[in-house]
């Protein structure tokens, strides 16, 4: 099974919401919070970002850059507040492409706090990625999603009324 970025992004944030997301199950469209990829990415509605195939995946990167000859990949985050699921996220790029051969490093760039951190894939990032994997898989094929939990993200998410109506 082939996970897309944006379903290994919201398994780390809300596990209900990548069953909901698998399944299509789309939620409330009118909610003023809905955007693709709105748990994802806070800032997203301020830049567009470059829509690329990552081992034949879609993903939505901030910047793809080459630097000193090397390929990078950068994601640019308003805040701190995301910078943990923004690296989740870059590390799964980062691994996609080294599952088709490409050792890519990415940048994850903070401009308004100054800050940057280069993020390299690692032996533990691939354990954790793959058993990830294999946790995703086992949750999508539930026959009913995990009840709902409340997050500090429940309030902009679509399923809002869905999970708590
Ligand atoms: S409202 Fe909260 S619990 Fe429900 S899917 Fe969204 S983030 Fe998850």
């Amino acid at each position: 099974m082939k996970i897309q970025p944006s379903l290994y992004n919201a398994y780390h944030i809300c596990k209900r919401e990548a069953w909901l997301m698998y399944h299509q199950i789309t939620g409330d469209q009118m909610n003023e919070f809905m955007y693709i990829g709105r748990l994802l990415s806070e800032d997203s509605f301020q830049r567009k970002k470059h829509e690329i195939m990552l081992a034949d995946l879609p993903a939505k990167v901030d910047m793809i850059e080459t630097r000193n000859g090397e390929l990078m990949i950068a994601e640019i985050k308003k805040s701190s507040k995301r910078y943990e699921n923004g690296k989740l996220q870059l590390k799964y790029y980062l691994y996609l492409l080294h599952q088709k051969g490409y050792k890519i490093k990415g940048e994850i760039k903070i401009p308004k706090e100054k800050k940057r951190e280069i993020i390299e894939l690692n032996d533990e990032d691939i354990a954790f990625i793959e058993k990830s994997l294999i946790e995703i898989e086992r949750l999508v094929r539930e026959e009913v999603p995990p009840a709902p939990k409340r997050i500090r993200d429940c309030p902009k998410c679509a399923h809002y009324e869905f999970c708590f109506s």
